[in-house]
C-alpha cells in the first residue's frame, strides 16, 4: 500500500511517499514559493541526489501536478501509474473542538474544516487548498486529515478554560487548543514502546522543541496539558514568537510605542522570543555560537529558553502528579546537547538525573539519563509524517 503525505502552507508543500509494507519513504519532497517569483520543486528519491526544478507556481494545483508527475517520472520517480496511490493523507493545523481523532475526509469535514479557519486563518485556508488541488488531480482518492490540535483535545476543562467571561468560549471558541499534537502523540507512544512499559502506566513530559516549542503533559498516554494555547504564540519563547507574556502589556506597548493591535501581533509573533532576546538570530544554532563566544544577550536568551521549559516540567509534574519519562524532541530537542544539559541542570529533586556522555547525542533515539535515574530521559526524534501515514492506512482499511 502507497500512501502519499502532504503538510501544505501558504507558499510551500512538503511530501512523502510511504511504503507501508515496511513503512519506508520511497521519495519525498518540498515545493517552495508557490506564487511567488522564484518557485520550484526539490524533489528526492530515496537513495539518490535530490533533483531540483525551477518553473512558475502559481498556485497549489499546479504544485500537486508537479508532485505527481515527479512521482512518476521514469529517472526520479517512484511510480509506475498513479493507480499505485491507495491514498492521500494531510496535515492539518486546527479542528477545534469538532475532531478528536484523524477523519476520512468528505464534504461534511471540509465544510467542518472551514468553520475553523477563524481559529487558524493562517494556516487551515493552505492545508484547504492543498486538499482541494489533491480532489481536483485525483478525484477518487480516499483522503484523510491528521490533525496538530487532535491529541490535545483530552485535556480536561480546568486544563483548557481561560480565565476570561464564558461567554467569549461559547460565542467564539475561545479556549487552549495546543498545537504539534501528532508529535507529542509520537514521541510519547514511541517513549513508551522503547521503554517497554505501557504508556498507560506512564507520566509523560514531551518537549517538541523546534522553531516553534511546545511542551505537553502526557498521562496515560492522553494529552492532559499543553503549553500553547489558543494559538502557537503561547508557552515558552520560540525562535520568533513570544511565548507567555503578562496580556496587559499589549496595551502598555500599543501606548508607548504607538502601534495597533495588528503591529503588536506581528511583533509578538515575528519579532520576539530568542530573536528580539539575543537580537541576533531566531536560530538556536547562531544563539549558542554567540554565547560562546561569550555575547551577553545571547547567553540570556537561552538562560531564557532553558529556564522557561524547565518551569514547564516542574509545572506538569505537578499536575499529573508525578514524572517518569521527560522526552526531548523536534530541532532543538533532538540536537542541542547544551538546552537538554540547561533543563535537566536543577530538576535532581524531582528524580531527573543527566548522563552527560549519553546527551552528546544528535539526532536519533537515545536515552541520556543515568542508569539509576528515578525519571527516564530520552531523545526521540519526531516523525509527524508516519503518523499521517499509518492514521490513513488505518482510516482507509477500515472502510
Ligand atoms: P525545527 O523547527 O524542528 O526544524 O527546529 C529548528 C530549530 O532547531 C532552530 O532553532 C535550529 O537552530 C535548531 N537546531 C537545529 N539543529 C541544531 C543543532 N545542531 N544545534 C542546536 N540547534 C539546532
Amino acid at each position: 500500500m502507497k500512501i502519499l503525505v502532504i503538510n501544505c502552507g501558504s507558499s510551500s508543500l512538503k511530501y512523502q511517499l510511504f511504503d507501508m509494507e515496511k513503512e519506508n519513504v520511497l521519495a519525498k519532497g518540498l515545493v517552495e514559493r508557490i506564487g511567488i517569483e522564484g518557485s520550484q520543486i526539490k524533489h528526492t528519491k530515496t537513495g539518490m541526489e535530490p533533483v531540483v526544478q525551477v518553473t512558475a507556481i502559481p498556485d497549489h494545483k499546479v504544485g500537486i501536478k508537479l508532485v505527481l508527475d515527479s512521482l512518476l517520472d521514469k529517472d526520479h520517480g517512484v511510480l509506475s501509474s498513479l493507480d499505485e496511490l491507495t491514498a492521500v493523507g494531510h496535515r492539518v493545523v486546527h479542528a477545534g473542538e469538532k475532531f478528536a481523532t484523524s477523519v476520512r475526509l468528505d464534504p461534511k469535514v471540509m465544510d467542518a474544516l472551514k468553520e475553523c479557519i477563524p481559529l487558524a486563518p493562517l494556516h487551515n485556508p493552505a492545508n484547504i487548498m492543498g486538499i482541494e488541488a489533491v480532489t481536483s488531480a485525483l478525484p477518487n482518492i480516499p483522503q484523510v486529515g491528521v490533525f496538530d490540535t487532535a491529541f490535545h483535545q483530552t485535556m480536561p476543562d480546568y486544563a483548557f478554560m481561560y480565565g476570561l467571561p464564558y461567554g467569549y468560549y461559547e460565542k467564539y471558541g475561545v479556549r487552549r487548543y495546543g498545537f504539534h499534537g501528532t508529535s507529542h502523540y509520537y514521541v510519547s507512544h514511541r517513549a513508551a514502546e522503547i521503554l517497554q512499559k505501557p504508556v498507560e502506566k506512564l507520566k509523560i513530559v514531551t518537549c517538541h522543541l523546534g522553531n516553534g516549542s511546545s511542551i505537553t503533559a502526557v498521562k496515560g498516554g492522553r494529552s492532559v496539558d499543553t503549553s500553547m494555547g489558543f494559538t502557537p504564540l503561547a508557552g515558552v519563547i520560540m525562535g520568533t514568537r513570544s511565548g507567555d507574556i503578562d496580556p496587559a502589556l499589549i496595551n502598555f506597548i500599543a501606548q508607548a510605542e504607538n502601534l495597533d493591535v495588528k503591529e503588536i501581533d506581528g511583533m509578538l509573533n515575528k519579532k520576539s522570543g530568542m530573536l528580539g532576546l539575543s537580537g541576533l538570530s531566531s536560530d538556536l544554532r547562531d544563539v549558542e555560537d554567540a554565547a560562546s563566544r561569550g555575547e551577553p544577550r545571547a547567553k540570556l536568551a537561552i538562560a531564557v529558553l532553558a529556564y522557561g521549559i524547565k518551569k514547564y516540567i516542574g509545572a506538569y509534574a505537578a499536575a499529573m502528579g508525578g514524572l517518569d519519562v521527560l522526552v526531548f524532541t523536534a530541532g532543538i530537542g533532538e540536537n542541542s546537547a547544551t538546552i537538554r544539559s540547561r533543563v535537566c541542570d536543577g530538576l535532581e529533586f524531582l528524580g531527573v538525573e543527566l548522563d552527560q556522555e549519553k546527551n552528546d547525542v544528535r539526532s536519533k533515539e537515545a536515552e541520556i539519563s543515568t542508569v539509576g535515574s528515578k525519571v527516564r530521559v530520552l531523545v526521540v526524534p519526531t516523525n509527524e509524517e508516519l503518523v499521517i501515514a499509518r492514521d490513513t492506512k488505518r482510516l482507509v482499511a477500515n472502510r
